[in-house]
């Protein structure tokens, strides 16, 4: 029934129907244009942006954009990527179509090196990267609100805009919460450990930065901790694609990719 439901919202979008292909293989059914997805998210960071606190330490934005570009250099395509860090003890990340990245202060304390931070920021580009957003927002929201999604974000009324801002991954501050699947999660950790690996950061420090983030597990669930994976089940997976992607680490070390951020 939702297929149907989605069909007839595809049909009426006439044309801007895509079936898409995720990194990983997995057929996507997309409603959205990339670069509407794109618009929605650059609207919703300047709101962010303009209603949050931007971490005032010089050299705390500076480390968290030196890692941060480190993984995004090694993307494909002319996107530049806006990185900052939030003043919010939620131990929190997310990146959104457009090229934009928030970190939060709170994160700092438990990706206590760069490779555990590279992890992280490698997992929420890896939700950018497979499109997870567009798709949430194709079936979740475009199936129920038709076409009033083709507008910009910022003509949308509060509900429809609430509903945007969770689809993007970035609701809690908004009032919905909207929790990536469990599927999406599993994607953006194997697109995340590719990523840090090309960058030159070290694959298994993933092990140690979802153990950190298990024992602190306080300050509200963050984007990543929300959703089904039980620690240990995403652990486990972790631990068994590490060996996949160590060759894509020697590579990149080999290429004198050994990327130096510090605090
Ligand atoms: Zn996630």
């Amino acid at each position: 029934m939702k297929l149907k439901r989605v069909l007839t919202a595809a049909a009426l979008a006439g044309g801007l129907v895509a079936c898409a292909t995720s990194p990983l293989g997995r057929q996507q059914f997309l409603l959205m244009p990339a670069g509407q997805m794109d618009e929605m998210g650059a609207t919703a960071y300047a709101q962010m942006k303009e209603e949050q606190t931007l971490s005032s330490s010089q050299g705390d934005t500076a480390y968290v954009r030196c890692v941060a570009n480190a993984i995004t250099s090694t993307l494909d395509g002319s996107q530049q990527w806006e990185v900052n860090l939030f003043q919010d003890d939620s131990a929190n990340a997310f990146a959104l179509p457009g090229g934009k990245i928030g970190v939060n202060t709170g994160l700092l304390k438990v990706a206590k090196t760069p490779d555990q931070l590279a992890t992280v920021l490698g997992h929420e580009v890896g939700h950018v990267q497979a499109q997870h957003s567009n798709e949430r927002m194709s079936l979740e929201y475009a199936t129920q609100n038709g076409l009033q999604l083709l507008g910009s974000l910022a003509g949308q009324d509060s509900a429809t805009k609430q509903g945007i801002m969770a689809a993007l991954g970035v609701g809690t501050q908004y009032g919905l919460t909207l929790p990536f699947s469990r599927k999406h999660e599993a994607e953006a950790d194997i697109i995340g450990l590719q990523l840090m690996a090309q960058a030159g950061f070290d694959p298994n420090a993933s092990v140690a930065l979802w153990q950190n983030m298990a024992a602190a597990n306080g300050g509200g669930p963050p984007e990543f901790m929300s959703t089904h994976p039980s620690n240990e089940t995403r652990i486990n997976g972790l631990r068994a694609r590490i060996p996949d992607v160590m060759p894509l680490y020697q590579q990149a070390r080999a290429a004198g990719r050994k990327p130096q951020c510090q605090r």
